[in-house]
């Protein structure tokens, strides 16, 4: 068996910096710091920060007073910052700078009286916090979604979740344009999910099956394995060498690998070791070398 590595792949600028934030604020502040929400999307980055002193949870309510608390890097509403002032909590915020454009998008354009659309995921957490900014309707991507029954001339501007599929994002782009002639759009998916998508597209043609690595509640893992199977390809989403059944490489000579912005290298190579190819080759792919500054409490 051959395994073909795609690139770009694995952790992203965002994911980098929020989990250096954590591991930062437990040197500088001493254990425990609460991390509101999993840091990033994947339990392995999340367990080894536990590891250390960290400890996630869902919600502002259940931290102690006077804490300090990290968000995540899937951004949080106004609500969220309202409620850890009321309980005193010290927060540093590691939202990803990316995500954060989004939130001064939406309120750009509400300030301005147009009315926000933001095309996403259903439930995820940057849904949560972009929803939470300003008023504004979600258009699920997952989906002919149904579209605002409002005036074809009205004022409108359209925001995307940062980890969403490329395809379907540019579908529901064009639904909304067809529907609303005014429209301004700003295509939020980011540079690292654009990558990681493109790079997947590339492999479909050379292989058999495409192994996602990554946890089932990352987005960008998601759509990664939806992308590979849009092209003709069997998929399958898989956290570790664990998940792999072995029926799916019976017979197999080409498996493609690639992993989501939230997964360590390590599992990737886990998971190579567990298959135990004759050969494994590496695509060459767009150098990434985006970086983003730390938060200012931190620098
Ligand atoms: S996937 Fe994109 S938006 Fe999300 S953390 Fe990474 S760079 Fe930021």
């Amino acid at each position: 068996m051959e395994v073909i590595l795609s690139s770009p792949r694995g952790f992203c600028a965002g994911v980098v910096r929020s989990i250096d934030i954590v591991d930062i604020c437990l040197r500088k502040y001493g254990h425990p710091v609460y991390v509101k929400h999993q840091i990033v999307h994947n339990p392995h980055v999340v367990a080894d920060l536990e590891r250390k002193g960290a400890i996630t949870v869902e919600t502002v309510d259940e931290i102690p007073e006077g804490s300090v608390v990290v968000f995540s890097a899937h951004g949080s509403p106004p609500e969220d910052f309202e409620k850890a002032k009321e309980r005193g909590l010290k927060v540093i915020d590691a939202v990803c700078p990316l995500v954060t454009r989004v939130h001064n998008e939406a309120k750009k354009y509400h300030r301005e009286g147009k009315k926000v659309l933001l095309v996403g995921h259903v439930g995820h957490q940057e849904v949560r916090g972009t929803m939470g900014q300003v008023e504004m309707t979600l258009i699920p991507d997952d989906s002919d979604a149904q579209l605002p029954d409002w005036d074809e001339d009205e004022n409108v501007a359209v925001l995307t979740q940062t980890t969403l599929s490329i395809t379907d994002t540019a579908r529901a782009i064009d639904a909304i344009k067809g529907r609303f002639y005014n429209a301004v759009v700003r295509n939020d998916v980011c540079y690292a999910t654009t990558n990681r998508q493109q790079a997947i597209i590339h492999i479909a043609g050379m292989v058999e099956l495409v192994l996602v690595i990554g946890a089932p509640n990352s987005s960008n893992c998601n759509r990664l394995r939806e992308v590979a199977e849009a092209q003709g390809v069997t998929s399958y989403l898989i956290n570790g060498p664990d998940e792999i059944n072995p029926s799916w490489i019976k017979g197999i000579d080409k498996v493609g690998i690639t992993s989501g912005a939230s997964t360590p290298e390590v599992l990737v190579e886990s998971v190579i070791h567990a298959l135990a190819p004759e050969k494994v080759t590496m695509l060459e792919g767009v150098e990434e070398d985006v970086e983003f500054t730390l938060p200012k409490e931190l620098r």
